[in-house]
Formats: C-alpha cells, sequence, structure tokens
C-alpha cells in the first residue's frame, strides 16, 4: 500500500531526480504531516520499539542525580536551564525530576525546556511533565543565557545521514532514486562531498552532515554559561560501515519500503561530535560503555531499593531491565553497544559515572 508520503517521495525524485539519503530520512522522520514521529507514539512494548528509560525507572531517576551532581558542582545556580532534546513520552524527565526531589533547591532552581519537533510527541510529554511547567522549543539556540544542563537519549541516531560507496573507480553516494516500477531504490551517484580519504572497495561510510552543528548548539550555552550535557546513543567513537536501520513493530524493515511507518536510525558516531564539542571549548568524557556507566552511578544499587518494596511481577521487569541495559556479553548487547558520553565546561570537575 503506497503511503501519502510514498507518492510525495515519489513525485519529487520525478520531478528532479535521485535525493540524499540525509532527505529521504528527513522526509521519512520529520515530514510534518506524515513523518514518522509526527504520527506516531512510537515507544513501549504494543509500539516499533523500546527505550531504556522505558524499561526500568531507576534509568531516569539516576539521569537526574547525575544532574542534581553537576548543578552543586556548578555552584548551586539559582536559576538554570534544565533541557531535554528529544523527549519521546518524557518517561525519563518525569523520573528524573521525581528522583530529584531530593533537592528541593534543585527543583526550584530549575527551568525545564523541552526540544520536541513533534506536536504529538509534545502531548504526550505534558501529560507526564505539564505539572514542571515545561517550555517547548524547536532549536537549541531558544535557550536563555543561563547555566544549562542537557540530556539527550536516542537522539542522535534520529539524525538524518548520508551514505557513500567505495567503488574501483572512486567514491560515490548512495542516493533514493526510482526502479522502472516506481518503488524506491538505491542507486549510485557521484557527489561533490564524497569522503577524502581510501578505504578497500565495496566500503559503505555514512556520513551525519548535521551532527557536528547539533552537538555545537549543546555546547554553546554549556561553555558560556557553565554546565554539561549528557549523551547516551548507540555508536562508537568511530563508526564503519552501514548502519542505517528501519524498525517497525520490534522487527527490522527495509528502509525503502514504508517511509514514515518505520523508525529510521543509524549508529552514532561520537567523534565529530566530540570534535565540535572541544573546539568550542568544552571538556569531553568519554565515551563510555553504557553498562560500565550505570553500574557506576548506582543501577545496582538502585533497583535493589526498587525490588525491597516492588511486588513479584514489577522485581521481575526491574531485574530483567538491570540485566539488558548492563549486559556487555556481546558487541549488541545494549550495555556495550550503547554509549555514555558528558559534556562539560572546562572549570567542571570530571561528572559521577566517568571516574572509573
Ligand atoms: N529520549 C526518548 C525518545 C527517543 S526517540 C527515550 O529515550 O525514550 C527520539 C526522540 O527524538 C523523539 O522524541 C523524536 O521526536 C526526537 N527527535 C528526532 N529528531 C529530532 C531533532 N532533530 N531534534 C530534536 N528532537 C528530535
Amino acid at each position: 500500500m503506497p503511503t501519502n508520503l510514498m507518492e510525495i517521495i515519489r513525485t519529487k525524485i520525478q520531478q528532479s531526480g535521485p535525493i540524499s539519503l540525509e532527505e529521504y530520512m528527513r522526509l521519512a522522520l520529520m515530514h510534518p504531516e506524515y513523518g514518522y514521529y509526527m504520527t506516531k507514539d512510537p515507544f513501549g512494548a504494543g509500539g516499533d520499539f523500546i527505550t531504556a528509560p522505558e524499561m526500568t525507572q531507576a534509568f531516569g531517576e539516576l539521569i537526574g542525580l547525575w544532574c542534581i551532581d553537576i548543578w552543586q558542582s556548578i555552584g548551586r545556580p539559582a536559576n538554570f536551564s534544565l533541557v531535554e532534546i528529544g523527549p519521546g513520552r518524557g518517561t525519563l524527565m518525569h523520573d528524573a525530576l521525581r528522583a530529584a526531589r531530593v533537592a528541593p533547591e534543585f527543583l526550584n532552581a530549575a527551568n525545564l525546556y523541552l526540544v520536541e519537533p513533534s506536536l504529538l510527541l509534545r502531548k504526550r510529554q505534558n501529560e507526564l511533565l505539564g505539572a514542571y511547567n515545561p517550555t517547548w522549543i524547536e532549536k537549541l539556540e531558544q535557550l536563555p543565557n543561563l547555566p544549562t544542563i542537557t540530556i539527550a537519549n536516542e537522539v542522535f541516531d534520529a539524525l538524518p545521514i548520508k551514505q557513500f560507496v567505495r567503488l574501483r573507480q572512486g567514491w560515490m553516494e548512495r542516493r533514493v532514486g526510482l526502479s522502472p516500477t516506481g518503488s524506491l531504490v538505491f542507486v549510485l551517484q557521484t557527489a561533490p562531498d564524497c569522503p577524502s580519504f581510501d578505504m578497500p572497495e565495496e566500503s559503505v561510510v555514512e556520513v551525519c552532515p548535521g551532527a557536528g552543528e547539533f552537538a555545537s548548539a549543546i555546547a554553546r550555552p554549556i561553555v558560556k554559561n557553565r554546565g554539561a550535557a549528557l549523551i547516551i546513543d548507540y555508536g562508537d567513537d568511530e563508526v564503519y560501515g552501514e548502519t542505517l536501520q528501519a524498525i517497525s513493530h520490534h522487527r527490522a524493515a527495509h528502509p525503502l519500503t514504508a517511509p514514515g511507518v518505520a523508525d529510521l536510525t543509524a549508529h552514532v558516531n561520537f567523534e565529530p561530535l566530540a570534535i565540535a564539542m572541544r573546539k568550542i571549548g568544552c571538556r569531553i568524557h568519554g565515551t563510555k560503555n553504557m553498562g560500565d556507566w550505570l553500574m557506576e552511578v548506582g543501577i545496582r544499587e538502585r533497583t535493589e531499593q526498587l525490588v525491597m518494596r516492588a511486588d513479584e511481577t514489577q522485581s521481575r521487569s526491574l531485574v530483567t531491565a538491570l540485566q539488558r541495559l548492563t549486559d556487555q556479553s556481546s558487541a549488541s548487547a545494549m550495555g556495550k553497544l550503547f554509549k555514555v558520553m558528558a559534556v562539560t565546561d572546562r572549570a567542571t570537575p570530571t561528572p559521577s559515572g566517568f571516574h572509573l
């Protein structure tokens, strides 16, 4: 069944030729009317995928305590921005703010900002976070001149990428075109922005053109007014090869068959983010395997506390989540696949979770 978005993309290609994967991904995820994140609440067991904060309340709680720690180490400012980028259902921040009741001064000082393009998800976030009077913004540039603590969990993986393929004659860009029957297919074309380095034939390289600027926008208020950011995503310091994936109802799908229906993500290459943020004057901590980071900030102890007060079903799900999030037994296990990177201004000491 062709979707409306499929028709829009087809027409575009018919009119002006194949489009970059970056443009395809932007349309598939963010088209104002038919984009995946604009029309769907993809989270949870009944949705397309499940994220760490949806698995256990301990995840958001520990991030809340991490934020308090940062706030204390930057001198307990009486007024600061607490920012979450791409909050999904709002679960992480909801758990974080509940845990932060141990520090009422922190809660009083916090101005909550949520960066969320999707109106549907803003509504969901309002259900959980409305009591904290959040301000929704489109862009980080809209933040006020205040110390800033920013959280981004599974956001960078949704930023659109380009792919390049090394052939015998040189690099080509893998773009999205039309087959004779009108379905979307990958095509190879020469492009001006192909990689300048060499790799073996058939290598695929992914580049996220927007990532550096996005990271810089996170870093700027931190350098200017103090603060920190915590970036969590799957990927590594360097990522090679093809990692673009489409997920629908917890299963892999083909990225071109149902734009707007399946989620599209790619592994995050943290190195360009670190470079962009260092350039502005930040200190980078990590990356660190999420399993190690969570253990260091106390996920085992917090889970044990929660289990003592939980019924049997809740206990089982808390323990399963602990195991999944900290599992590092294979490259695809969450505790190893996911990385945590923190960014601070230069005066702020090493944040918790990055000492070991
Ligand atoms: N952090 C949440 C949701 C992750 S899904 C969780 O852990 O459960 C990705 C989120 O990022 C969604 O809320 C999506 O709407 C948002 N998003 C995607 N692209 C974005 C962009 N360019 N800027 C800000 N948010 C974005």
